[in-house]
């Protein structure tokens, strides 16, 4: 564990030794964040914890941050750690959005604000979530889909089990693909989730899906990119790259290479710069024990949790150079370097 923290020390920068010298042009002195990332294996938690960490260093905070790497078990000893250490804010991006509840619930208790970032903390009575609109986020993936492919099969390839955005990027999904199916236009042929978000499980899924379907599949509703570029191998071993519309999410470089290149139909671009620097000044307002306006909510187990969400933008090759390019997200360069 201790080299695990270490580590993540290391990653952010800094270390303890400066925990006095933060001095914001706020004049908020010395606040400590504690910033819990699922997985920073990720491509895409890289972006938001160097974004977080730069806005809160500008207003002066000092951010402590930890990687659980996809374990849920070392996330919660990690945010345990974490308050012993004396932080004064909690920011979490669970790995698993029922089991963080006991630890950030103890951290309520002990007075310290916390505020779940893109994921949901499900049995907690958390201070605040920050997100985008999960649930537009999938109504994109499958919006995009449908026009390409009104009439056919599709096969479904959800997120994790244990993250509540996987959930609600389906609900999405389904508000728009319900009435195709009831209408017998298009037809769920079959629905597999993939553990961790993961691109070889996605793989898997796909390999089994072609050879139940005799390769008659016309439509992928992935719901990331790294689960969408798995199923693009599988499809590419058989010659259908291309062929069969697939969604993904969180234009990462992989993603919005396949999306220029034609193997991957979409992808939606979330604007990370957004969430991460909100969430920061989030974190510093609350640990500063500031009041916040919050416009919406979201009910989790326990209550009422004041909310923000960010608008997701539908990306394909057409937008790709106005949005994600122009954003400065990815370079050009490196997005169209293959094509
Ligand atoms: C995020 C996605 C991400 C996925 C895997 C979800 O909670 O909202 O942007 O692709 O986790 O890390």
């Amino acid at each position: 564990f201790f080299s695990a923290a270490l580590v993540a020390l290391t990653a952010c920068g800094q270390d303890l030794e400066n925990n006095n010298e933060a001095s914001g042009e706020n004049g908020e002195e010395g606040l400590t964040i504690g910033l819990a990332v699922a997985d920073l294996t990720l491509e895409r938690w890289q972006n938001d914890r160097d974004i977080f960490v730069e806005t809160a260093e500008e207003h002066g905070a000092e951010v402590l941050v930890q990687s659980a790497d996809g374990d849920e078990a070392e996330q919660s000893s990690q945010v345990e750690n974490m308050l012993t250490q004396g932080i004064d804010v909690l920011v979490i991006i669970p790995h698993n959005s029922d089991s963080i509840s006991a630890v950030a619930q103890q951290a309520v208790d002990e007075g310290i604000p916390v505020i779940a970032y893109d994921r949901l903390i499900n049995n907690a009575e958390i201070d605040a979530y920050i997100s985008f609109d999960n649930i537009r986020v999938g109504e994109m993936q499958a919006e995009y889909l449908v026009d390409q492919v009104p009439e056919g099969n599709y096969y479904l390839i959800g997120g994790a089990p244990t993250d509540n955005n996987a959930y609600m990027f389906r609900e999405g999904q389904m508000n728009i693909l319900d009435p195709l199916v009831e209408s017998g236009d298009i037809e769920i042929v079959g629905d597999q989730w993939a553990d961790d978000w993961s691109a070889s499980e996605a793989l898997t899924i796909m390999e089994n899906a072609l050879t139940a379907n005799n390769n008659e599949i016309d439509a992928v509703v992935a719901s990331n990119d790294n689960t969408a570029g798995g199923a693009i191998q599988a499809l590419e071993a058989e010659n259908m790259a291309g062929d069969v519309a697939i969604s993904g999410q969180d234009a990462d470089l992989a993603g919005t290479q396949r999306v220029v290149q034609g193997t991957q139909s979409m992808t939606v671009y979330k604007p990370i710069h957004l969430i991460a620097s909100e969430a920061a000044e989030l974190a510093v307002s609350l640990g500063n024990g500031e009041d916040v306006d919050f416009d919406d909510t979201i009910e989790n187990e326990v209550g009422e949790i004041p909310s923000i969400f960010l608008d997701p933008v539908s990306v394909d090759g057409d937008n790709m150079v106005d949005t994600v390019i122009a954003d400065g997200f990815q370079d050009f360069e490196d997005v169209y370097s293959g094509v």
